[in-house]
């Protein structure tokens, strides 16, 4: 049975002369034959005589006829269709959803990532005045820690318990304007962390409170990850340490440019990204 053994094939015939490789929208046999009936003739030296729908046209040409009509209006069809100027797909910038430009041409990312260039040299001149200048924070220092292990409900009955110890190391190079606020997203915000030693143990040093400037900015918020250590309450014998330029400029730029490859203008908002580069941004602040 002919339609058993092209069972795989019919799928693809053409409706007009039953042949493999073509619909009937491109049919070359369809399109002679109408060229000829429209003229008035019967188009008796077609090749589709020889097809094997052949016999059944040669034998009906009001079937033949009307088919090869159909056909016609299905190429022509398909031609006004492929002449409409189809609407190009417009680039659309990976980074801010803006059309007609990509993220390599983004001036929008362009200055986002001045702007958090800038937010991160002022943050990290900022976080140097308070934390070292100020505080007396830094390797070296003498601390005072209060190692009185209290619940949060209990707050109220609080007794301290100080010791002193010895600050061991800060994380200066993972600190950036991201550090500064407790709104950003765990994922982009490493926190200060402060070892000191203590009785001969190095511990972390827990920060429950925040440090801002006199007009109120915050530079820096409480831990707020869940490590154990003692908590600290203030430093009794600052040490210094000069602040280092390159660490005020250039710090972070590699991974602030790789956050902005990585992330787009909209993630860059849900996490409180956006809102620190606008805090921090302005070169007087
Ligand atoms: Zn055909
Ligand atoms: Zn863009």
């Amino acid at each position: 049975m002919e339609i058993y053994k092209n069972k795989g094939k019919s799928k693809n015939a053409c409706s007009y002369c039953r042949q493999t490789g073509h619909n009937v929208a491109s049919c070359e046999l369809a399109e002679y034959d109408w060229h000829e009936w429209s003229m008035g003739r019967v188009p008796l030296d077609s090749k589709t005589l020889q097809t094997n729908v052949g016999w059944w046209y040669r034998e009906n040409y009001t079937h033949w006829y009307r088919n090869s009509r159909r056909a016609f209006l299905k190429i022509e069809a398909a031609r006004n269709k492929s002449k409409q100027t189809q609407p190009r797909r417009k680039t659309k910038c990976g980074f801010c959803g803006q059309e007609g430009h990509t993220r390599r041409t983004c001036t929008v990312m362009a200055q986002v990532l001045k702007d958090a260039y800038q937010a991160n040299e002022n943050w990290r001149r900022a976080f140097y005045q308070r934390m070292v200048v100020e505080e007396g924070l830094s390797e070296g220092a003498a601390v005072r820690v209060d190692r009185a292990r209290h619940s949060y409900w209990s707050r109220n009955t609080h007794k301290p318990e100080y010791a002193m110890g010895l600050i061991s190391s800060v994380n200066w190079d993972d600190l950036s304007f991201l550090s500064s606020h407790g709104n950003i997203s765990p994922d982009y915000r490493t926190e200060l962390k402060v070892t000191a030693v203590v009785d001969g143990k190095t511990v972390d040093v827990i920060f429950k409170k925040w440090f801002e400037r006199p007009d109120g900015k915050v530079v820096c918020t409480e831990t707020k990850s869940w490590i154990y250590g003692p908590s600290y309450d203030s430093i009794v014998g600052k040490s210094e340490k000069p602040l280092s330029e390159e660490w005020a400029t250039e710090g972070m730029k590699d991974e602030i440019l790789f956050l902005l490859k990585k992330r787009n203008l909209e993630k860059l908002k849900e996490a409180g990204i956006m809102d620190a580069i606008d805090a921090w941004k302005d070169q007087s602040c």
